[in-house]
């Protein structure tokens, strides 16, 4: 079964008598927006749109909310921007700081905004909502309340979960600063019902500069923030939400979650929702921070992949195992040829579960209406694009064997599209290829006996009467079982490198096909 499908019945079983009310279910991620989203981030995203999907899928009612988290402060600096300049910021909230772009209304709508297309052009679409417009509406009080009365049990819930103690003058809430308009540096010491006192000062965190103003403030109305996990309990509540996850690192025994569904129950009263964690996801390469690019951001991934193979990314893996990614290597091609098999096995009338999932690769606006079609392998697109002399469309009319219909035509376009991208930006160099106009220098280190098997190739291409890939492979074969005195690996590499001045290349027979019969043979001759 699609592990979707899983965690979905695992919610149906336990909301059982709300589905069969036809009340809503309500799903719920968030994203700090503290800068660029890491690529990460989708795996949690995906997780909750896809478990949403089949929700919706199967007829049940559901609403899948992202939160576009603004009313964190900053705690750090991303590398990207001046450190000088945004050094004063530290410690005040998102949705207060300015935006490094223009355009966006501040900090966090940037990097929000960015993300929340990304969500959007994968098919996951939700109800996004900023954490500000929770906390200034007023939504978070009655919450805000119960957490500055209850502060022993949640004391008490930290040091029995977590391990964690906190002093007992401990309130758990930050209030924003009247004097400088930080929240990080506050300290709250006490509420009487209506107002706390706070002092904000530098000793109240490492990272944070605070003013030494004390003063007493209401705690409402987006004047207050409630400390993560409280908060993270908070949501479940405010939105009433049935299922969210989270990342692995918030899993562990004593870890975030148990003390959020810990307070939920304890101290707001609450069943918490029914949850998964998130393993990671990993990009495998040591060059991402390279010039080349980033692919370690949503954003980059988004247009490195078509959104259906970047689905296939993010929904083939079980989301209880680590995606470890390497856009360098052959995982990109390798992907459009796992997307080729679902395809061929759903086209052929198998149902499995890669039917399902070839299914639930595409967004739901897509997927009423995916057309069968001729899928060129994209490795080989990858080399017909990096062939000045070839005419894609023609060798992938030869490869169907009939003329391409217009659903092909697109699926060619966009594979090269994707191909050209992938080999400008991250393509190994054993996957860049360059026919060589000349016979290339490194033809000269050639040993005789490589010579003597590429003219008696050579004779042989000329005394046949086919020139195609089949032909061409069992002739290489052919040769290759009379060779004496060298290896099979040594006459492949004597080939690519006369035609490509590389030790390796794409299927012999298949690339030789694809010249001119007559330089080819000159070119074995060392001639041309
Ligand atoms: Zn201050």
């Amino acid at each position: 079964m699609f592990w979707a499908e899983k965690i979905a019945n695992d919610v149906v079983r336990k909301y059982d008598a709300r589905i069969k009310k036809g009340e809503s279910i309500i799903v719920r991620d968030e994203k700090t927006a503290s800068g660029r989203v890491h690529v990460g981030s989708l795996r949690s995203a995906s997780l909750h749109a896809i478990v949403a999907d089949v929700l919706a899928s199967e007829g049940v009612p559901v609403t899948f909310h992202f939160e576009i988290n603004d009313f964190d402060p900053m705690d750090g600096i991303p590398s990207y921007l001046d450190e000088a300049e945004y050094t004063k910021y530290m410690g005040m909230q998102l949705y207060k700081i300015p935006s490094p772009e223009p355009g966006f209304d501040n900090f966090a709508e940037l990097y929000g905004q960015e993300y929340v297309r990304v969500l959007e052009q994968l098919g996951f679409g939700a109800q996004v909502y900023r954490a500000s417009e929770l906390y200034l509406s007023g939504k978070m009080n009655d919450l805000i309340r119960t957490t500055l009365e209850k502060r022993n049990d949640i004391r008490r819930i930290y040091a029995e979960v977590s391990k964690s103690e906190r002093p007992e003058d401990w309130h758990p809430l930050n209030v924003v600063c009247e004097n400088c308009g930080k929240l990080s540096s506050t300290k709250v010491t006490d509420f009487d019902g209506e107002t706390v006192a706070y002092t904000c000062s530098s000793d109240t965190i490492s990272w944070a500069e605070g003013c030494g103003h004390s003063g007493r403030i209401s705690p409402f109305d987006g004047n207050g923030k409630l400390p993560w996990k409280v908060e993270w309990a908070a949501k479940f509540v405010v939105l009433g939400v049935h299922f969210e996850g989270g990342g692995k690192d918030h899993y562990s025994k004593g870890g975030a979650r148990q003390v959020a569904e810990a307070i939920s129950r304890e101290v707001f009263m609450f069943e918490p929702p029914y949850g998964v964690f998130n393993e990671f996801f990993l990009i495998g390469g040591k060059k991402m921070s390279s010039s080349k690019g980033n692919a370690a951001t949503a954003v980059e991934l988004a247009e490195l992949l078509p959104t259906h193979i970047l689905r296939l990314l993010l929904l083939k893996t079980p989301i209880n195992r680590q995606i470890d990614f390497d856009p360098d290597g052959d995982a990109i091609p390798v992907l459009f040829d796992t997307y080729d098999r679902l395809a061929e096995k759903t086209w052929s009338g198998v149902e499995d579960d890669d039917s399902v999932l070839f299914q639930f690769v595409h967004t739901p606006a897509e997927r009423s209406h995916i057309h069968k079609r001729f899928l060129p392998r994209f490795s080989q697109i990858a080399f017909f694009v990096q062939m000045p002399h070839m005419d894609v469309f023609e060798e992938v009319e030869k490869m169907k064997g009939s003329p391409l219909t217009d659903e092909d035509r697109t699926e060619v376009d966009l594979r090269v599209t994707y191909a050209k991208r992938w080999l400008e930006t991250y393509a190994d160099e054993k996957f860049i290829f360059v026919l060589q106009e000349t016979l290339p220098p490194h033809a000269a280190t050639l040993t005789n006996e490589q010579k003597q098997a590429l003219a008696q190739f050579a004779t042989r291409i000329e005394l046949a009467d086919e020139f195609t890939g089949e032909s061409l492979h069992k002739l290489s074969h052919e040769i290759k079982e009379g060779l004496s005195g060298l290896s099979a690996g040594d006459f492949y590499a004597a080939i690519y490198a006369v035609f490509l001045g590389k030790e390796s290349g794409p299927k012999i027979g298949w690339f030789l096909s694809t010249l001119d019969k007559d330089f080819v043979i000159k070119r074995l001759t060392l001639k041309a």
